[in-house]
């Protein structure tokens, strides 16, 4: 397992860098900082190019280190500008935590250089797990670093845990909130427009995550995370659909004992404990649980058949080798199509099997190779399916 029990609360201020600071999860994590100062302090921010944005929160916060990937917008002359921007921030001494917020394969680096420097990593950006886990599993052993999961589902897994250890837990069964296709029939799917796919019924997220929800492969990619972060073999990791989004995820141990975690959707609640993990501390932002207002709770199938993205990334996982990085890579590069409008949402899982297809036998046992595989998926989708 790569979590482990962390440092445990002190009285002195942790230093968090925020990557991706901008974003859906980065500006949740700047509320819930902003309630801690107590406790953390802003380190570090980084975004993509939202220099405005950034720029105000680098007058609230006062982090002494801003970073801006894209220097398109007259960024202060004090911020530093590039990709290696990341790396610098993840790797600071004065950065205890990097909670890593940055969307998509851009946040790799960064992961293992704060793994390799021995610093906690709050990780939301899944698809650097799915691409490389046993590159970043391997640099988070070597380095004296740790991984603690930002993703609801997989924060659940680890309360549930809570320090059991791997042989004492037969199963884990993700929840799916199911989408905005959920009981969308397969005419309606192959019809379905970008907007549709952004009307997410339980959560406000980023542009390509919601779409990963709407076609699945979000789900496939945390199944993927879930092998990585808690060492389990896949036939021990099930989904469930759950469309409140009020059970988080379960946990059942050998002895047929089965604990969930629940909340109100809301992802100060997992961004929080990322940060605290294992402690926790009061936080008002969050309004009190009300299991009468939340009822009722139900739970369906997947619907395997209609959400190919799904069975593709749950098969490349199982295949290993390059296969995640393959399903991960097409998976970006054709969201990116659909969020350009220059494909339909019925190609998004033909893109995908496709690259699997021509490339998932390539060997993913480097860092050369993985970055290779992921180029290749990339350009794969790019020459067939962009018109
Ligand atoms: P978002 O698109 O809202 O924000 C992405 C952030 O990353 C922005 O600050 C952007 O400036 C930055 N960024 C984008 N491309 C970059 C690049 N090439 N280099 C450097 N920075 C870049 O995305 P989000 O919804 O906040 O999701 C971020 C990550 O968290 C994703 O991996 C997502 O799967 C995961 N996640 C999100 C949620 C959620 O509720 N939003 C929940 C669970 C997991
Ligand atoms: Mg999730």
């Amino acid at each position: 397992m790569v979590v482990d029990v962390g440092a445990g609360m002190t009285n002195a201020r942790r230093g968090v860098a925020i990557l991706g600071s901008t974003g859906s999860i980065g500006t949740t994590a700047l509320r819930v900082l902003d309630r801690q100062r107590d406790h953390f302090r802003v380190a570090a921010l980084t975004a993509f190019n939202n220099a405005a944005l950034l720029g105000e929160q680098v007058a609230k916060f006062q982090p002494s280190f801003v970073g801006i990937v894209q220097n398109g917008a007259e960024p202060h002359d004090a911020w530093n500008v590039g990709t290696a921007c990341l790396v610098e921030a993840a790797s600071r001494d004065d950065v205890d935590i990097v909670l890593n917020a940055i969307v998509g394969s851009a946040g790799l680096d960064a992961t293992l250089a704060a793994l390799a420097a021995g610093k906690r990593v709050a990780l939301a950006n899944k698809e650097t797990l799915v691409m490389a886990g046993e590159l970043v599993t391997a640099a988070c052993v070597a380095g004296g670093g740790e991984i603690v999961p930002v993703d609801s589902e997989h924060s659940a897994i680890l309360q549930c845990i809570a320090g059991r250890r791997g042989v004492d837990v037969r199963r884990v069964i993700i929840t799916a909130s199911g989408g905005p296709f959920r009981d969308w029939t397969s005419d309606q799917l192959a019809a379905a427009t970008l907007d549709d796919a952004l009307r997410h019924p339980t959560w406000r997220m980023g542009r390509k995550i919601t779409v990963d929800s709407a076609t699945l492969a979000n789900k496939a990619l945390e199944v993927i995370e879930a092998h990585f972060l808690f060492g389990l073999p896949y036939d021990r990791i099930e989904v469930v659909v759950h469309p409140q989004s009020v059970v988080h995820s379960f946990v059942e141990f050998v002895d047929g004992s089965v604990l969930a975690q629940l909340g109100v959707p809301s992802m100060e609640l997992p961004v929080l404990y990322a940060l605290t993990h294992p402690d926790r501390i009061s936080d008002t932002g969050v309004p009190h649980f009300d299991p009468v207002a939340l009822s009722p709770l139900t739970f369906e199938p997947v619907r395997a058949d209609q959400f190919s993205a799904f069975s593709l990334g749950i098969a490349a996982g199982r295949k290993g080798g390059a296969a995640p990085t393959i399903f991960n890579a097409a998976n970006e590069a054709v969201v990116a199509l659909f969020l350009d409008a220059r494909i339909r949402f019925g190609d998004i899982g033909g893109a995908i099997g496709g690259a699997l297809d021509a490339l998932g036998d390539l060997p993913g046992d480097s860092r050369e190779n993985i970055l290779a595989a992921d180029a290749a998926a990339r350009r794969f989708v790019q020459e067939r399916f962009a018109c």
